[in-house]
């Protein structure tokens, strides 16, 4: 074995949700055309524009291939934000004369619950924002209740970016089939994770980006479906009708090859790196519990994401505990809005405390992490945690049996 592997190098990085290092295969794709292949894949009267065309080209059969979708149904975007901006206006728009309602879910990332507010507040749409379980996991059943003779867009994610939950989306796809609305779903984290196929999970819309998958970023794209029923919206961005007239503007040709290449790896390394990160949270998730007590796993027992691991960690804040550990690249399920620390609204939405939600780490396991990271940081964590909890008289005072909710803090 080489010794490269074997020297841990810090800071560790260990949010892959948020985003991933660009794969050298990737790059290496990508970097000609910065360069001797500069053209742009809409000039359609000499080589350097077929050239990056056939580039672009290729491009969607390697993002087709490994999303089950065929080659003309994949728009380029700047990224996932843009795809679910793009997917819930131009269907709210394009859809007006049939209804306006909209049926989402608390836990979606904020590019889709700022559309829809968005849309609620322009009184473009009205929506239904439904709840998760325990695991963070949307009931079907709730979806098929939620439905209205003038809903006209489903939207809900494959995978959550906090949580790793894995929503039943075949079998909402099957629902909104059934009912003839468009169904949308924001599958950024699932692409080159886990097995996905659009076509046989009807769904109709779907957002992904390169930069979750060893990627660049700046660089995403909408699958709309063609046929079956062809899906149509309204593009909420004028100019030279590039890509069937849905999304102007010059196409990112190196990002785009960057795209293909970055789904083309996946593909091929998925059933792998998979079982690889699954062991390696395992052994976190193992190495963790093994160490400390009152800790807590949020996120479905099965169904998520290989590389996720969520934990709460009671009597410790988030935040405390990231400032200890500043060699380890994680994050924390608080958002620091403008005055306060909020605790996560996918953590909320689990039904658990504000003060164990407040506690919350996210684990981001990827293909470029090692088993002597993850041993570095199951260490790291565990002392920190104990360190804190040295500090905190609420973590005394359980230790010592008494009920915290009954104390009467104010005397
Ligand atoms: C990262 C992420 C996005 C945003 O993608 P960008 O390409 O950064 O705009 C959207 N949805 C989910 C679930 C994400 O994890």
């Amino acid at each position: 074995m080489d010794t490269e592997t074997k020297m841990l190098k810090k800071p560790v990085y260990m949010d892959n949700h948020a985003t991933t290092r660009v794969d050298s295969r990737v790059l290496d794709a990508m970097l000609p055309y910065f360069t001797e292949k500069f053209g742009n894949a809409a000039s359609r009267n000499h080589s350097f524009g077929w050239e990056a065309e056939e580039a672009v080209s290729r491009s969607r059969d390697q993002i087709a291939a490994l999303i089950g979708a065929k080659s003309k149904e994949i728009i380029f975007t700047s990224g996932a934000t843009e795809s679910d901006n793009l997917a819930i206006k131009g269907v709210v728009e394009f859809y007006k004369d049939k209804g306006n309602h909209i049926i989402s879910c608390v836990t979606e990332h904020k590019a889709v619950l700022d559309s829809c507010r968005a849309l609620e507040r322009a009184g473009k749409a009205t929506v239904t924002y439904l709840p998760v379980d325990k695991y963070g996991m949307v009931d079907p059943d709730a979806v098929r209740k939620a439905i209205t003779d003038k809903t006209v867009l489903i939207t809900i994610m494959w995978a959550n970016n906090e949580i790793g939950t894995i929503h039943p989306i075949a079998e909402i796809g099957k629902i909104a089939k059934e009912k003839g609305i468009v169904f949308h779903t924001d599958a950024v984290q699932a692409i080159g994770k886990v097995p996905v196929d659009f076509e046989k999970a009807g769904v109709d819309l779907a957002s992904i980006t390169a930069h979750k998958i060893y990627g660049p970023k700046g660089i995403g794209a909408l699958y709309v479906r063609s046929k079956g029923p062809r899906v149509r919206i309204t593009p909420q961005m004028d100019g030279g009708g590039h890509e069937r007239g849905m999304r102007s503007g010059t196409l990112n040709v190196p990002g785009i090859v960057g795209l293909g290449a970055a789904c083309e790896i996946a593909g091929m390394e998925m059933p792998d790196e998979a079982q690889r990160l699954i062991q390696l949270r395992s052994q976190l998730q193992a190495g963790l519990f093994e160490r400390l007590d009152e800790i807590y796993v949020n996120g479905h027992p099965t169904e998520r994401l290989p590389g996720n691991l969520n934990v709460s960690f009671a009597y410790v804040e988030g935040e405390s505990l990231l400032m200890g550990i500043n060699d380890i690249a994680v994050s924390s399920g608080s958002a620091c809005t403008s005055a306060t620390l909020e605790p996560s609204y996918v953590i909320r939405a689990l039904g658990i405390d504000d003060e164990l939600a407040h506690s919350s780490i996210r684990f981001g396991l990827g293909r470029f992490n090692t088993l002597e990271e993850v041993d570095y940081v199951t260490d790291r964590v565990s002392r920190e945690v104990k360190r804190l909890r040295e500090m905190s008289p609420l973590y005394e005072m359980a230790k010592e049996g008494i009920d915290l909710k009954s104390v009467n803090w104010k005397s």
